[in-house]
């Protein structure tokens, strides 16, 4: 979902189906790729996970491969694991799309992997923070993955809004929030 590939607004976790998670935890993950060394998804060398499936369809969406919840394939956490144990230079994992949050259980559990790995989770996603975080009381898997998340980056991409001159993000109303702009948006809130 970086850079052009960027989910559209409006869309609601409510009635999609997720492909794979299943109880709180799924052994695996169904995915559209991963990109061991990437350097646009976020600080430093990141391992980029692309997961299958995506509600959203962006117009203009430069990844619609992603976008069948059946399509893809199935990796195993202890493989994801093992594969960024492979490079010692890597920053972190970044889940991309698709739209991770319909595989959120399993990837909270890989990021709390990650996190004991000494790495960063950067999480993109097509639904804006504030509906997720609307959702997460009735959700653990949101929930989870909401605080497994560093940084997310929220928002739908809007062709209108493309952009070359942000960071990691295709269109200018998506945002970086860090776990501390996340607490103050939900403080501000109320
Ligand atoms: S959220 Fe989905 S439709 Fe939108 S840009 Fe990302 S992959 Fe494409």
């Amino acid at each position: 979902m970086p850079e052009a590939a960027r989910p559209a607004p409006g869309l609601r976790l409510a009635g999609f189906r997720a492909p794979v998670t299943r109880g709180d935890v799924a052994p695996r993950l169904r995915l559209a790729g991963i990109v061991e060394d990437s350097i646009v998804d976020g600080p430093g060398l990141r391992l980029t996970i692309f997961t299958q499936g995506c509600p959203h369809g962006c117009p203009g969406c430069h990844n619609p491969e992603t976008h069948p919840v059946n399509g893809g394939s199935f990796h195993s956490l202890d493989e994801l694991v093992a594969r960024y144990r492979e490079n010692p230079l890597l920053s972190g994992v970044t889940f991309s799309g698709g739209e991770p949050f319909l595989q959120a259980s399993p990837l909270a559990v890989l990021a709390g992997r990650i996190h004991a790995l000494g790495g960063t989770v950067i999480t993109y996603t097509g639904y804006i923070f504030e509906e997720l975080a609307g959702r997460a009381p009735m959700d653990a898997a949101v929930a989870a993955l909401l605080d497994a998340t560093d940084l997310l980056i929220d928002g739908p991409y809007i062709e209108a809004l493309r952009s070359l001159d942000i960071a990691w993000r295709g269109s200018s109303n998506q945002r970086l929030l860090d776990r501390e702009l996340r607490a103050r948006l939900l403080s501000l809130a109320g």
